[in-house]
């Protein structure tokens, strides 16, 4: 089944195989073919034509001679003649197709003769002898003479002899036919190569074309048409090619060029001989090395720039790119270059020339070094932050500052100079690579301008010239002071890089920084352990030195003290003189009881006015004695402040050990304690620490404590005193005075608790619901009585502080729905003189709302009249302790006498407290005082009482 594709497949394979692969020798193949076809068909055709002719003629021939021959055999046969017949027949064979003639007589003689063997015939083919054999038929005649016969006369054909004939024949018109084949092909292939000779040309096209020739020229006369035209075609699209080629290769020869130019700006480039010596450079190569072109041209590649890397191999010519950092020396010093080195091949493949292109690089290889040193000084600069981190011992942070400089520079000298400025001296703290003995040795400095000077110059005097020949120097800046130097010495002079400069910048800051750290904390251990203003040790201190003292008097067994001392009246001078002032009082209070102390007494400030003496190793109490005089009597005498004599006087408590405590704190309690009973009893004293006095102090405890429940147990009530008018003698308003009813101990004077609210601030929810007290009675009496004189309220400190005050005292009058008039409020100097803006706004305030003001205990504070102006005063009350003496002590009757006129110049009314006598009235009436208040007249009485006078009595209504 596959048999007819597969010998299909194998037929055109050897139809490939076979096929000439020229035009020439396949259109001659043809040829060839066909007329080798025609010839041999023609040859064919023309044989068989003359084979069968020849069988006719040969056969009619034989009829003939045959005829011939039995004529001549009749005569023979009758007569009987045999040897003539054998004779004739002979004759007649010879030159006759036949090969043998045979006589057989009637009695069976046979004369046969055969014909010789005609040696010139070229022998047939066998199969041409069998045909020739097939197509001739043997000759019989009957020999008969006159209806009698003789004999038959056999002619037998020699086949041989005409197949040779009919052969000789076919290789001779055959030999003639390959001849005119022969010919003719070789007429057709010489034409035929000739006509296509001109296809033959157009394989030289590329180069005819490049030179230029058209391809008509070459055209011989004879070619073909077709040809002729095949190849003005080529021709005409090889013009174009040509045209479009060119413009190509135009663009192409431009953008090299401008390639060219274009790394001729970006690229120092030259140009190398196979040898390796420079032949050309360019413009950039002569201005980066500053060599003339001359200089370059000639010399060797690997001459102008060394390998950077020395490890790495130095360029030398080879058939490979080279590339690589070199080093070049230029006319301002070496430069750093990236080369790469380009072999250019020739069209054998051997190395032609070499391009060379470099870079510059210097810059960038100065930046990248500049970048790793500042990553190093970085590193080291986060060292020496870690180490002042751990905020050690500062010695081992100089010393560490000293190495990294020296490292992060690159030299071996550095040093950590501290100044001193009082002294005009620095001294070496810390230094690397100093003499062991350098540090600590002063030297003259004098900071400023030439500061480094000297810190250079002592360098040097330390270290020799010849290490310290140039050197930089940092100061170590504290945010107060200038606290010294960081210094670096390099051996030969040479310039100090800003980038270094900063980087020891780094440095001394960090340094600044842990000592200010360390001037904090130092800071911080003094002022947890002294005070700021008097430099005295405090309470903290004092403590652990009372415990010092204990400790040794236990152990020696002797007796130690300690000392408690409160200044009198010091709030007075600091409410009305300013804290500044007050602050001096301190100081120079805390230098005069240091005079009194002993060398070994320990004089430490409390807090406030608050002073405490540590008394260690006291001998009796007497010592003591004598030291508490000694600090009582100095604190009595005058201290000058701002131009002003101010008194104060001091109580002091003193405890001792064993006796009074055992412990630091208990003594001291004691201490405390002593001191109160002092300023009890009458101030500017001292007292020795008794049991009792603990008692007293509990009581106060207690008091504090019941007082706080007082108010909402309703213990409180208002006791009225009132005030006469010295002219009328009628009531002239009354002062509402605070009692406490105390469930156990039962009414409790003011004098005993105000000063306990006024400490604990219990003062203004009692202050307030005093006001509304008053407000209350006001507002009962208005409803009862027909005429209501103004009642007059205390006001404390606290309550006056309070900006709220007005509002309150508003919002109360308006609730009870009283008349503001009948409101009046007492104030104390010192009051009005701690923040006289204050209290000027806030009496204002109360004034506009109608109700009055007077000053009280007038006479007791610093202030003067004038200054009292300020203040939308009504009235001013005298205070008891000048009305007390007053017919029989001269002094302080002319004090009143002038207190009440000046007051009436003031347009103030007077009032005289504690006026007790007839005496004291007549008194204040002749200095033409206001009005009085006092036992005189009547004590403080219950609301009842107070209503019962106002109805006894006449009274100035408000
Ligand atoms: P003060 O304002 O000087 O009040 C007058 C004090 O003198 C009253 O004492 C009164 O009983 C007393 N007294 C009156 N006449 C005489 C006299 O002829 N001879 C003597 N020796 N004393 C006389 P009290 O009531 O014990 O008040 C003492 C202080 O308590 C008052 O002095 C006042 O400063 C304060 N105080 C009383 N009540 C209040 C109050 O409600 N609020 C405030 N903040 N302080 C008050
Ligand atoms: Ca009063
Ligand atoms: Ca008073």
């Amino acid at each position: 089944m596959h048999t007819v594709p597969k010998l299909l497949t194998l037929l055109a394979r050897l139809h490939q195989f076979l096929l000439p692969r020229s035009l020439v020798g396949r259109v001659f193949t043809l040829f060839a073919l066909s007329m080798l076809l025609f010839v041999g068909t023609g040859l064919g055709m023309f044989y068989r034509h003359q084979f069968l002719q020849h069988i006719e003629e040969t056969q009619d021939a034989a009829a003939t001679l045959v005829e011939v021959a039995s004529q001549a055999v009749e005569d023979s046969a009758v007569i009987g003649d045999y040897d003539t017949v054998k004779r004739t027949l002979s004759t007649m064979i010879v030159q006759s197709p036949f090969h043998s003639a045979t006589f057989i007589d009637l009695d069976g003689g046979v004369i046969r003769v055969e014909a010789p063997f005609e040696g010139s015939l070229t022998p047939a083919p066998a199969w041409m002898t069998h045909r020739v054999a097939g197509a001739l038929f043997d000759v019989n005649r009957v020999v008969s003479v006159g209806g009698k016969d003789y004999g038959v006369l056999r002619l037998t054909f020699d086949e041989r002899k005409l197949a040779a004939q009919m052969w000789t024949l076919l290789l001779q018109s055959a030999g003639l036919a390959a001849v005119a084949l022969l010919v003719s092909l070789a007429l057709a292939r010489y034409l035929l190569a000739r006509w296509l000779e001109n296809l033959g040309r157009l394989r030289f096209y590329g180069d005819e074309g490049a030179a230029g020739a058209g391809l008509d020229a070459a055209l011989s006369a004879d070619a073909p048409l077709e040809i002729r035209e095949a190849i003005q075609a080529v021709n005409r699209s090889a013009a174009s090619m040509r045209d479009q080629y060119g413009q190509r290769i135009a663009t192409l020869m431009n953008s090299l060029v401008q390639h060219k130019s274009a790394l001729d700006q970006a690229a120092i480039v030259c140009e190398v001989d196979r040898e390796g010596r420079i032949t050309a450079v360019n413009e950039q190569f002569v201005r980066h090395t500053g060599y003339t072109r001359e200089d370059l041209i000639g010399a060797e590649l690997a001459r102008v720039g060394a390998p950077l890397v020395h490890a790495s191999r130095a360029w030398s010519p080879s058939h490979s790119v080279w590339n690589g950092e070199v080093a070049v020396p230029s006319r301002d010093g070496e430069r750093q270059w990236h080369r790469t080195v380009v072999p250019i091949f020739d069209g054998a493949g051997q190395v032609e020339k070499y391009i060379c292109i470099d870079f510059d690089i210097t810059e960038r290889k100065e930046f990248e070094d500049a970048i790793v040193h500042n990553a190093k000084r970085q590193g080291l600069l986060a060292r020496l932050g870690r180490k002042a981190l751990e905020a050690g011992p500062l010695q081992e942070l100089f010393e560490m500052a000293t190495q990294l400089a020296c490292e992060g520079i690159g030299v071996r000298h550095a040093a950590v100079f501290g100044f001193d400025a009082d002294l005009g001296t620095a001294a070496l703290q810390a230094g690397a690579g100093f003499p062991p003995g350098a540090a600590g040795a002063p030297f003259p400095h004098i900071p400023g301008p030439d500061s480094s000077e000297y810190l250079a110059r002592w360098g040097r005097t330390l270290l020799g010239p010849g290490a310290a020949g140039s050197s930089i120097e940092v100061f170590i800046v504290c945010h107060d002071r200038l606290y010294g130097a960081l210094s670096v010495y390099a051996p030969l002079a040479r310039t100090f890089q800003e980038d270094e400069d900063g980087f020891l910048n780094g440095l001394a800051n960090i340094l600044a920084t842990a000592i200010e750290r360390e001037d904090a904390k130092n800071r911080l251990t003094y002022l947890a352990q002294y005070d700021a203003l008097t430099g005295l040790p405090n309470r903290h201190r004092l403590s652990a030195c009372l415990e010092g003292a204990i400790a040794d008097a236990a152990g020696g067994g002797h007796c130690a003290g300690v000392m408690f001392i409160d200044l009198d009246r010091f709030k007075s001078v600091n409410d009305m003189m300013g804290h500044s002032v007050g602050d001096e009082l301190l100081a120079q209070a805390s230098r005069r009881l240091q005079d009194c102390a002993r060398p070994d007494d320990v004089v430490a400030r409390l807090g406030g006015d608050e002073f405490a003496v540590v008394l260690p190793r006291l001998a009796s109490a007497i010592e003591a004695e004598t030291i508490a005089r000694c600090i009582v009597d100095a604190l009595a005498r005058p201290f000058l402040l701002q131009g002003q004599q101010i008194f104060v006087s001091a109580s002091v408590g003193i405890a001792g050990y064993p006796h009074d405590g055992q412990d630091a704190a208990t003594l001291l309690k004691s201490a405390d304690t002593a001191m109160y009973s002092a300023k009890n009893s009458g101030r500017n004293n001292f007292r020795f620490f008794e049991a009792a006095m603990h008692a007293n102090a509990a009581r106060r405890l207690q008091l504090e404590t019941d007082l706080h429940l007082a108010l909402e147990r309703g213990e409180f009530e208002l006791h009225y005193q009132p005030k006469l008018r010295l002219g009328s003698g009628a009531v002239s308003g009354f002062e509402a005075l605070l009692r406490w009813r105390h469930p156990e101990r039962g009414l409790v004077s003011p004098l005993d608790f105000i000063a306990i609210l006024e400490d604990t601030g219990l003062i203004l929810p009692v202050g307030e619901w005093v006001i509304a007290e008053v407000c209350r009675q006001l507002g009962v009496w208005s409803e009862t009585l027909e005429n209501v004189p103004p009642v007059a309220i205390n006001l404390s400190a606290r309550q006056l502080a309070h900006a709220g005050l007005p509002d309150t005292v508003r919002a109360i009058v308006a609730a009870a729905g009283i008349d503001p008039r009948l409101l009046e409020f007492e104030l104390t100097e010192s009051m009005l003189m701690a923040d006289p803006e204050a209290a000027v706004a806030i009496l204002s305030n109360l004034k506009a709302q109608g109700m009055r003001l007077s000053v009280d205990d007038f006479g007791t504070g610093y202030s003067s009249l004038a200054y009292l102006k300020r203040f939308p005063l009504d009235a001013l009350k005298i205070d008891r302790t000048f009305v007390r003496d007053l017919p029989t002590d001269g002094d302080d009757a002319a004090i009143t006498k002038a207190v009440i006129s000046l007051a009436h110049s003031l347009n103030l009314k007077v009032v005289a407290e504690g006026v007790e006598t007839i005496g004291q009235v007549r008194v204040l009436e002749a200095y033409q005082c206001d009005e009085i208040q006092g036992y005189y007249v009547s004590r403080p009485l219950p609301a009842g009482a107070a209503a019962a006078l106002l109805v006894e009595r006449a009274v100035v209504a408000a």
